[in-house]
């Protein structure tokens, strides 16, 4: 009942160079039993069109809490829409850490996205000293809880489970890590917004997933797919994660 979704984060990495990649991806895409989604920087999504084509879906990595106006180098949801993007993502620990993004911040970002009628992905995630003092579920509660509106669907919102010192470091929780914090996520998603929503919406783990390791993470419970970083950026990287991940149950 869950479409798995292989999401890719290219973050500051790509010019047009890259289209042959997205066209490489797309090719898997199209075949492929998972939704595919990459979110690469906002200067290509719309060239990247052209290659996605109806393949592949493209996304942005974060957009501006208003409509428009004077913020001088941000970008709104509708510009993202406009220019192809489907999804966006908002409050991925990057943003958090280098722009100062607190829940507040991506609550309101997701509204503005919610308007402009692109989907959300909103990403939580523990620092490695909260994992150690005990409490990644009390922060991964709060940041779900602050982080999302009210006026989520469970096709409008996707939420991506990062822990922070897992990304781009080759490390990875063990798998009953990851299962513990998506069970919990599931519980919070049901409590808040009911059973039918909180049993469809959809819920990543990102954080050094790469083909070696992908197959197993995706047997997880309540695991429906992956935000993926550096293994996004090459069709050959991607390829086996999402063919992976296609093939999960
Ligand atoms: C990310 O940036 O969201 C991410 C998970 O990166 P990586 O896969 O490189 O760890």
């Amino acid at each position: 009942m869950r479409r798995k979704l292989a999401a890719g984060n290219w973050k500051m990495n790509g010019t047009a160079e890259a289209l042959g990649e997205i066209d490489a991806i797309a090719k898997t895409a199209s075949g492929a039993e998972a939704e595919v989604l990459i979110c690469p920087p906002a200067t290509l999504i719309a060239t990247a069109q052209g290659a996605a084509g109806d393949r592949l879906l493209l996304g942005g990595q974060d957009c501006h809490a208003e409509r428009s106006g004077a913020h001088t180098g941000d970008i709104s949801a509708a510009m993202l829409k406009d220019a192809g993007a489907t999804y966006v993502i908002l409050g991925h620990s990057e943003r958090r850490e280098d722009h100062g993004e607190d829940d507040e911040d991506v609550r309101a970002k997701a509204k503005a996205a919610l308007d402009a009628g692109l989907k959300v992905i909103i990403c939580v995630g523990e620092t490695l000293e909260e994992r150690e003092a005990s409490n990644t579920l009390d922060i991964i509660g709060g940041q779900l809880a602050g982080s999302i509106p009210d006026l989520v669907t469970a096709q409008s919102l996707v939420v991506a489970y990062e822990p922070i010192w897992a990304i781009g470091t080759g490390k990875t929780p063990t798998l009953d890590q990851i299962g513990e914090v998506h069970d919990f996520i599931r519980g919070r998603l049901e409590r808040r917004f009911g059973t039918g929503v909180g049993r469809s919406t959809r819920i990543l783990y990102g954080g050094s997933v790469n083909p070696g390791n992908a197959a197993e993470i995706f047997g997880v419970s309540n695991v429906d797919g992956a935000l993926v970083g550096g293994a996004s950026l090459k069709a050959v990287d991607f390829t086996p994660i999402i063919d992976a991940l296609s093939a999960a149950k």
